[in-house]
């Protein structure tokens, strides 16, 4: 007889209830995102930099070791030597519709040249514009620099 009396008291809407009016008066979990972010772990797997040394000069030395790990083969790299005899890229390409943020490129360079930083926000309204070049890789390294360096140094004793 249970359930008949559990009916007629109507005890699950009111447990229901008290649940409710419960978390009515407890911190809220959610965020108003965008205007709000939840805070990111430092190994944050985000939008692709390239990043430079204190001096402004490139830290990618065209090895293309990235291209070549990359699974998903978003990454074209064109590279020659400049006049001093350097090697550096002409041409670095990430297609980010490809990318499956694995953080392959990442591991696998020898100069933390190419990361992925801790931008979580890169949403567009075309393909093309997900279509990244050596340029807009180089400015997103200037952009988010402090902190892709703070993250890289903590991260250092797990790598
Ligand atoms: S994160 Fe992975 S899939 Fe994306 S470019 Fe790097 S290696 Fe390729
Ligand atoms: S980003 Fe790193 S792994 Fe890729 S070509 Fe440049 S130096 Fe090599």
């Amino acid at each position: 007889m249970a359930w008949q009396a559990q009916r007629f008291l109507l005890t699950d809407v009111a447990s229901g209830l008290w649940l409710t009016i419960k978390y009515l008066f407890r911190p809220k979990i959610t965020v108003n995102y965008p205007f709000e972010q939840s805070p990111l772990s430092s190994r944050f797997r985000g939008e692709h930099a390239l990043r430079r040394y204190a001096s402004g000069e490139e830290r990618c030395i065209a090895c293309k070791l990235c291209e070549a790990i990359c699974p998903a083969q978003a990454i074209v790299i064109e590279a020659e030597p400049r006049d001093d005899g350097s090697r550096r890229t002409t041409r670095y390409d990430i297609d980010m519709t490809k990318c499956i943020y694995c953080g392959y490129c990442q591991e696998a360079c020898p100069v933390d040249a190419i990361v992925e930083g801790p931008n979580q926000t890169w949403a567009t309204e075309t393909r093309e514009e997900l279509f990244y070049d050596k340029e807009r890789l180089l400015a997103n390294g200037d952009r988010w620099e402090a902190e892709i360096a703070k993250n890289l140094v903590t991260n250092a004793p797990y790598v």
